[in-house]
């Protein structure tokens, strides 16, 4: 079985900045035909849960209140990578919108919930380490 990284808040882990899930259903059920390895890359470069939301601006990640959390967020990439690497995973399912897993759309650093092109620091290295990266909205086999 084809082993699959996949944000671990789809698959119900209470890891969200928030405290709370992103549970999806579809995503889970992807376990009948993936091996599932879950991981947040948040959690991974060293953030506490809850925390503060975080979004992109000018090349950093920033807390609603200001505080510079890039070097957490590249490092959860890296250690996402590495996990992917490490156990086989050529596609891997992320979390949209989020500035760590989104791929597509982003928030676009203002914490007013508008959406601009980009990607999320995790979602990117993936991307550039040729790991096909889809969303809970275009799940691998549906886009
Ligand atoms: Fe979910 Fe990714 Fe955010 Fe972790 S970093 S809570 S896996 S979207």
């Amino acid at each position: 079985m084809e082993s699959i990284l996949v944000s671990a808040c789809l698959l119900g882990a209470n890891c969200k900045y928030s405290g709370g899930s992103n549970l999806c259903p579809e995503v889970v059920a992807l376990k009948e035909i993936y091996h599932l390895v879950p991981v947040c890359p948040e959690q991974l470069g060293g953030l506490s849960t809850p925390r503060e939301p975080a979004e992109q601006r000018g090349g950093l990640v920033l807390t609603r209140s200001g505080a510079d959390v890039t070097a957490q967020f590249r490092r959860g990439a890296e250690e996402a990578l590495r996990l992917a690497n490490l156990l086989g995973c050529r596609k891997a399912v992320l979390k949209s919108r989020s500035p760590s897993c989104g791929a597509g759309p982003i928030y676009d650093g203002s914490f007013t919930g508008t959406l601009v092109p980009g990607r999320g620091i995790a979602a990117k290295l993936l991307l550039e380490n040729g790991i096909a990266v889809f969303t809970e909205d275009s799940l691998p086999g549906k886009t």
